[in-house]
């Protein structure tokens, strides 16, 4: 390997720089950067730089710089250009049954306004959208990048795996850095986010930062500070970008688990999906469709997604979507577990807590997520929470189903589930799903 083999480019210098809480210049960080995804920077030098950078931080041009160098790193898709108008895009930082996007993008198409996004894959107690999307049967991930963009413009939605060509340098950083301790840094997560959906190409974005126990962020300060650095990047590199602060506290919704939060997307679509999570997809679709150039405010933007709800529209657009992506949209095509066992509770009173880590974790347990990249999924099984925070229970009342491929998983996966929820006499203080909204 040539060690800095980029004129003059002097790895350690910077590294000491950022070390003694000096700034960088773009185009030291831009050399730095792309010197180290064509392999010119060995991962000792980027893994210090990255825990100088933990500990000292970046400002805000330097964290642009770093955004715009590893964006350059790969491809980069001109959406507008290439479907004729504005796109939207959503992004979620990640949680508990967070199946957001599947039924905001069939909204959002539904009033006329596309949506196009890049994807990534679960890992630990969080789900990744692809995941659920591969639960449904022929659907297909891997499009090519002009097929992405011809289905954006004659479907008007399509949901894709993130190609190999799209920001390699994050791939890279975002391997080195889970493997150094320097992943909770807010400058360099949202310089990760951010680079992706500026390469992935929509005008405007949409990005909930989950807040609480199943979340990267589980304070409401972290999650803001998280939010002003990607709003920072979206203004910088001329997006419009809007960011949620949700609930992450207890899963959202109540489906857990691949199949199942694809059968929940479909609820949701008709109208009848729940509440925690219909109000997240409509306060959403607002955002988008306010954003977008349909030329409307955040209240009708709310009108026209529950109108797409209420007259089929928003179903009719999924069936369209999935259907153009080779999957059989019918939810009978679904996979269902062998056993279903029902978790009853052990007394009586309000629903205090169900923990979102405790769910989720019981969930890849049973095969719903992965432990290492190379895991394999069972995309039938998973967890319905039947009660939320705040929910009245009587004793012996289903508080949950265990969705399990045999008996013995499914009776592992209930102690475990039952441990989650914690019951009380009074009922909690309400807390909403939308907690924030900063612009
Ligand atoms: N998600 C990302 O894509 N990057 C990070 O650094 C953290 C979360």
């Amino acid at each position: 390997m040539a060690l800095g083999a980029s004129v003059g480019l002097r790895p350690a210098e910077l590294i000491q720089r950022k070390r003694d809480g000096g700034e960088l210049a773009p185009d030291e960080l831009r050399e730095l950067v792309l010197a180290y995804a064509r392999g010119e920077v060995p991962d000792y030098q980027m893994a210090a730089f990255c825990m100088a950078v933990y500990f000292r931080g970046l400002s805000p041009a330097e964290t642009f710089a770093l955004t715009e160098a590893m964006v350059g790193s790969g491809e980069t898709i001109d959406l507008h250009a290439a479907v004729g108008r504005s796109v939207v895009d959503k992004h979620s930082t990640g949680g508990v049954g967070d199946k957001t996007s599947l039924a905001v993008g069939p909204i959002v198409a539904a009033c006329g306004v596309p949506f196009g996004k890049m994807s990534g894959r679960g890992l630990g107690h969080t789900g990744g959208t692809l995941d659920k999307l591969e639960s449904i049967p022929g659907f297909r991930v891997e499009l090519t990048v002009g097929e992405f963009v011809a289905q954006v413009r004659d479907v008007g939605l399509a949901i894709i795996g993130q190609t190999a060509d799209l920001v390699p340098a994050d791939k890279l950083l975002y391997g080195l850095r889970d493997v150094t301790a320097t992943v909770d840094n807010v400058s360099l997560i949202a310089s990760s986010i951010m680079s992706k959906k500026i390469a992935a190409g929509a005008d405007a974005i949409v990005l909930d930062v989950k807040v609480g126990d199943g979340a990267f962020m589980k304070t409401l300060d972290d999650a803001r500070a998280l939010a002003e650095a990607m709003l920072e990047l979206g203004r910088r590199a001329d997006r419009r970008v809007i960011c949620v602060l949700t609930d992450m506290d207890q899963p959202l919704g109540r489906a857990v688990g691949n199949a199942l939060e694809i059968r929940e997307t479909l609820e949701t679509l008709r109208g009848a999906g729940p509440e925690d999570f219909s109000e997240l997809v409509l306060d959403a679709c607002a955002h988008l469709l306010a954003l977008s150039d349909l030329g409307v405010d955040e209240t009708e933007g709310r009108r026209l997604a529950t109108a797409a709800v209420q007259n089929g529209s928003a179903l009719e657009s999924y069936e369209r979507w999935i259907t153009a992506q080779g999957g059989d949209p019918r939810e009978q095509a679904l996979p269902e577990a062998a056993v279903v066992r029902d978790i009853a509770a052990p007394s009586g009173g309000y629903v205090g807590r169900v923990g979102a880590i405790a769910v989720g974790t019981a969930a890849l347990r049973l095969g719903a997520g992965r432990r290492t990249k190379e895991d394999t999924i069972d995309h039938a099984v998973g967890i319905r929470c039947l009660k939320k925070r705040g929910d009245r229970v009587s004793p012996g009342e289903p508080l949950a189903e265990v969705h399990a491929g045999d008996e013995d998983a499914s009776e592992r996966a209930g102690e475990e589930v039952l441990a989650a929820f914690t019951i009380v006499d009074e009922p909690p203080e309400r807390r909403p799903i939308v907690l924030e909204t900063i612009a």
